[in-house]
């Protein structure tokens, strides 16, 4: 028989993030392509809340696995939490959004279960054989993998698959109690610092404006952020610039960073190395300000302004908000 399309979903205050509804989009599509049954699991403290509100987004069946000790992400208990299901369930894929939980916990399990895994996938054909697309080189290329046995672990790169929407039903959601041994708890979360953001995370945004070295020193970030209001915008930094200490390591883009893909990437005195390139490259549109004609971001940019971006990016600015009145 058929084996059933999973999405792993992470929530935040009991609502699943972007990355995870896009999960649900393409595990659906892959479930619709084998005729298979969709399933979405939610660990966590409150994964009761986030479950129902999971459910409205098209899956068949919600596993909500809730209990006290999932309050902090932490490997092991996750894993094993995860891993029984999978075990108990025998999915043939389990899809998760690309993020730093996600990246760990995949290939937590992939290891405990002798599974295969595709991280960072692009591109996803699965109606006969599975057959993922993935970056390599830092983005210079691109690889066809397919897998061998099941399951199948795969996280995909935010914004390059639709996210799902309600889709006016509501699955059944099923509680689970996860059952742990002491030594899922050997490592324990003392506390958790959120920094105190009042935008958009770059993971999350549709647009996003990125400053680099070429910003000169961190009250310059004070232009970025202008056109970052006008356009609703993210604020991303290369790794020159959070090396530097300008902007907090949760804005980093790039192989270090964060991988993103919002409709509009805005690099501004950014030279376009090949480690920034393969966190943002993947976005709709691109547009580069940089004052040396010869710097390689000229190469990936859909739109390109040679100048200084102390002149530039006001200009800029300025012209979006007359634009929008
Ligand atoms: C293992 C490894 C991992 C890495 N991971 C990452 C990563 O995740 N993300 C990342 O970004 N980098 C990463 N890097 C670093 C990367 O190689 C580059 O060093 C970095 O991206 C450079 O940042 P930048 O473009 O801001 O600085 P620079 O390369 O110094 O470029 C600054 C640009 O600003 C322009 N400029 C200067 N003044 C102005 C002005 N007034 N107006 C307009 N333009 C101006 C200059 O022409 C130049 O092109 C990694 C490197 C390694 C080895």
């Amino acid at each position: 028989m058929a084996k059933d399309i999973w999405a792993f979903i992470e929530a935040r205050d009991g609502k699943p993030r972007k990355i995870s509804l896009e999960a649900i989009g393409k595990a659906k599509e892959l479930a619709g392509a084998r005729g298979v049954k969709l399933g979405a699991v939610v660990i966590g403290a409150d994964a009761g809340a986030a479950a129902a509100e999971v459910a409205k987004y098209g899956p068949d069946v919600v596993y909500a696995a809730e209990d006290a000790k999932l309050k902090d992400y932490s490997t092991e208990p996750y894993a094993r939490v995860l891993g029984d299901l999978v075990k108990e369930h025998s999915p043939a894929v389990v899809v998760f959004g690309v993020s730093i939980l996600a990246k760990d916990l995949a290939a937590r399990l992939a290891a405990r279960l002798g599974a295969s895994l595709a991280g960072d996938v692009v591109g996803l054909e699965g109606d006969g054989e599975l057959v993922a697309t993935r970056p390599v080189y830092a983005g210079k290329a691109q690889t066809k993998v397919g897998f061998k046995g099941e399951p199948v672990f795969l996280t995909i790169r935010p914004n390059v698959f639709p996210a799902a929407t309600p889709d006016g039903k509501t699955a059944e959601v099923v509680k689970v109690s996860p059952k742990f041994e002491d030594k899922d708890f050997r490592v324990q979360v003392k506390e958790t610092i959120i920094p105190k953001k009042e935008r958009v995370d770059v993971l999350e945004a549709d647009i996003i404006v990125s400053g680099g070295r070429g910003m000169k020193a961190p009250e310059n970030y004070a232009i970025i952020e202008k056109l970052a209001d006008q356009l609703g915008a993210a604020v991303g930094a290369s790794r020159a610039a959070v090396d530097a200490g300008w902007r907090p390591y949760s804005d980093q883009v790039g192989q270090t960073g964060k991988v993103v893909g919002p409709n509009l990437y805005v690099a501004c005195g950014i030279s376009g190395a090949i480690q920034h390139l393969v966190g943002m490259s993947s976005s709709k549109v691109i547009v580069a300000i940089n004052k040396d004609p010869d710097a390689p971001i000229f190469k990936v940019c859909d739109y390109g302004i040679v100048g200084d971006l102390f002149e530039v990016v006001p200009a800029v600015t300025e012209e979006v908000r007359k634009r929008k009145g």
